[in-house]
């Protein structure tokens, strides 16, 4: 139920969009979403369905991109991504590194097209 309430979300700002683009017509709503986010992907797509099913939504896709956990070393700034939740720096084996991606869920973008024939 979780991705359900994700899905209602990024419908409100969806929604919230259009009326501020009255002349825009939507094609693609892109996602990020962080590999330990939590958010499964295909129940996401499914409550994504569920809702705009028989809406003015319905054509409107999600895009997905999935975002790998990535952690910087905070000794010697080495960036690497995390495999299996193990954080130790590759480079210089400190523990000290901290996390800088993997856990988001952004609307990355919202791909519009003018609607023809509207006034500019
Ligand atoms: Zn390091």
């Amino acid at each position: 139920m979780h991705e359900l309430s994700i899905a209602t979300s990024i419908l409100d700002a969806v929604e919230r969009e259009g009326k501020l683009h009255p002349e825009a017509s939507f094609k693609a709503v892109g996602l990020r979403i962080g590999e330990v986010s939590g958010v499964d992907i295909d129940s996401l797509t499914f409550g994504w369905e569920a809702i705009t099913k028989d809406t003015e939504w319905e054509s409107l896709k999600l895009v997905i991109e999935s975002v790998p956990r990535k952690n910087r070393c905070t000794q010697c700034g080495n960036e690497f991504a995390v495999r299996d939740y193990e954080i130790e720096c590759p480079a210089c084996h400190s523990l000290a590194t901290v996390n800088l991606s993997g856990d988001e869920l952004d609307i990355a973008y919202i791909e519009a097209e003018e609607l023809e024939g509207a006034e500019a």
